[in-house]
Parts: C-alpha cells; structure tokens; sequence
C-alpha cells in the first residue's frame, strides 16, 4: 500500500529553477553576477559564530533597520524566508478550497503552485499584446470568490512595469476584502519616475500588501529573505502562518548589513540600468521584438522558437531561461557576460 498524498497535488509540476551549467555564463535565474554587496561579506562571516543559537523569529533588528528606512511602523512589518515565503503564506492565510486566487499569465512561476498547495483555484488572466499585465482583465477576474490578487511589477518574466496612476485605479475598483500583493521584487531596478511604489500605496490602502526581497538587487539570493508591508491585520497573518525560525540569523544580518549599504547598492542598480538599456538597444538592432523593462532582465517572446534559441546560447556556455512556447528571459549580467550573450543572439538563425 502507498502512503495517501493529496490527490489534488498529482498533476502539479514541481517549481523549476533556473539551470547552473559549471564552465557557462549564468543568466537564467535574475540574480546579480556582483556577488553581495562587499561591505556585507564581513556581516555574514561575523553571524557564522551565532549559529548554534535558534535565529530571532521576530528578526527585530532588522524589522527596526526597515521600519527607519521606509518609514512604517514595525508592526506593518513582516519578514519571511524569501518573498515567495510570503507569497505562499498570504495565500494559506486567505484561501482554503475553493477560493480563488487571481495572477497575470505569464507571470511568476511559484503563483500557480502555491495556489494549489492551497487548495484554491487559480485564474489566470494572460498579459495584453504588449506583454503588460492587464488590469481591466483582472478585475474583470474578480469574483465573491477571490481572496487574493497578485500583481507583479515590474512582471518576471516580461520585464514590464505598471504606471503607478493605472495601479492607484485599479486599487480604487478592487473590492476592499480581497487581498492585493504587490509582488516587487524587482522595485530596485526601477528607473521610471512613472512607477508604482507599493510601500507608499500600502498607507492609503488596507488590503494592499508590498512585497520585497533581498534576494535580486542586495544579492542575498542564497540567503533567503524578505519583507512584506501592510496593514498590522495583515503582518499579524503572515507571522502566524510563517514556518518558525525559517529566516537564519546570516540572513537576518546580512540583510541588516545591506540596508547600510546603499551607495554601494545604488551603483550596483544604475550598472544594471545602463546594461539593461544597452543590451535591450543591441537586441532591437539586431531584429528582436523586447519589451520595455524595468527589471533586471529582458524578455524575447520567441514562441516556438524559444526552445531552439535557448539550446543556442547553452551551445554558446550562456545558461538564459526558455518557458515553453512562449518566450525567453534573459538575466543582465556583467558587461563582458552580456556581450557574450548578445553575440549568441547575433548568430541565431532559428
Ligand atoms: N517574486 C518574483 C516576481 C520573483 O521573480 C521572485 C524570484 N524569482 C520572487 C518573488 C521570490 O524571490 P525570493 O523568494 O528569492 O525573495
């Protein structure tokens, strides 16, 4: 006899994770090829001698470290094992089975899995022509069964970005019980003054929670750990269902750490700004269709012929990241990396 597993979880596919091929360049998974920041290498070494000790689950310094910076009470805090913890612990905060969560497509892979997880139905709302996420669809998504609403910007993996007047009227006709995540992953690589910012919507608005990681622009990826904003009903949720001491003193520290770091983390955002527009600029000259993006990625929506372009850079020692039949997202890297890439592109005859 077999041990009983849900049987609702048999055809969920589990999370992929962006290839490392040793000996080839990666840009597949939207960290930063920098490392962390300098000045934090010295904070992560320090926390290895506090490791016997169980980590702090309120992780109060560094609750205080975000609270002065962005300005918010702590308790409009909370911290979790990487915002994708805190997207999973949103959802099995709000929804059992039969609820529904809606999120653009394409959009963040995790969001249909811990959907699922959940036992709640995911709707899916595909992006606009322009690879945009599609406020009027989702809204049109919304019913009395809808808990929660994802909304990615900038979008991973198109790179778009919403306008923060588009957001502010699509917030004004949300039903105020349902859940808004402002998944913000990317917000540090955002240059467009037009832009959202969630920390911001989240004082005007009670079902509005931001979410932001230290994982992409501080590059603490390997670390695990994020920070959700909103109101205290929400926070108080998201620390009962968060798994206990999920968030590792190093982490805690070198997050601390980074936060002290921002001249170093500004020149690390505007590098990644100049690439970006430099190799979105190489990619049109070259012939392809990219969106704007305010990542630190650029999308090819290849379609069939993504598969085909991915094995063409692999070929190349240039790991980049194909979804299926749709597109292909490429992570900015260094300048030497990036060009390494960008000649891939040139010899693509797909
Ligand atoms: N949201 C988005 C849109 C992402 O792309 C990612 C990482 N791929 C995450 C959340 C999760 O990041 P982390 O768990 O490392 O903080």
């Amino acid at each position: 006899m077999s041990v009983r597993i849900r049987s609702d979880l048999d055809e969920l596919p589990a999370y992929v994770a962006g290839r490392t091929v040793p000996g080839s360049i990666k840009l597949a998974s939207n960290e930063v090829s920098g490392g962390p920041l300098p000045s934090v290498v010295d904070a992560i070494t320090n926390a290895a001698h506090e490791v016997h000790r169980y980590p702090d689950m309120a992780a109060t310094e560094l609750v205080a470290t975000l609270s002065e910076r962005l300005e918010v009470p702590t308790e409009r805090i909370a911290v979790g094992c990487g915002s994708v913890a805190l997207c999973q612990q949103i959802v099995q905060a709000t929804c059992g089975p039969g609820d529904e969560v809606v999120f653009p497509w394409r959009s963040f892979e995790a969001y249909p899995i811990l959907t699922r997880v959940a036992g709640a139905e995911e709707v899916r709302v595909p992006l606009t022509g322009e690879h945009a996420l599609d406020l009027e669809g989702m809204l049109a998504a919304i019913t009395p069964a809808t808990r929660v609403v994802f909304v990615c910007t900038p979008n991973n993996p198109t790179g778009t970005s919403l306008r923060g007047e588009e957001l502010e009227d699509f917030l004004r006709r949300v039903p105020s019980e349902v859940v808004v995540v402002l998944d913000e992953a990317y917000r540090e690589f955002v240059t467009d003054p037009e832009a959202p910012d969630g920390v911001e919507l989240t004082r005007q608005w009670d079902n509005v929670v931001s979410m932001r990681t230290f994982s992409k622009a501080y590059g603490l990826a390997g670390l695990r750990v994020g920070y959700a904003v909103g109101n205290p009903e929400i926070t108080t949720a998201l620390r009962k269902v968060y798994i206990p001491f999920s968030v590792s003193a190093v982490a805690q520290r070198a997050a601390v750490a980074s936060l002290g770091a921002t001249a170093e983390l500004e020149r690390r955002c505007a590098e990644v700004a100049a690439e970006r527009s430099r190799v979105r600029d190489a990619l049109l000259e070259l012939g392809y269709e990219v969106p704007p993006t305010q990542a630190n990625f650029v999308w090819l929506p290849l379609g069939e012929r993504s598969g085909a372009f991915d094995e063409h850079c692999a070929a190349a020692k240039v790991v980049v990241r194909a979804f299926g039949g749709s597109g292909v997202r490429i992570t900015i890297g260094k300048r030497e990396e990036n060009d390494a890439m960008l000649s891939a592109a040139a010899s693509f005859e797909g």
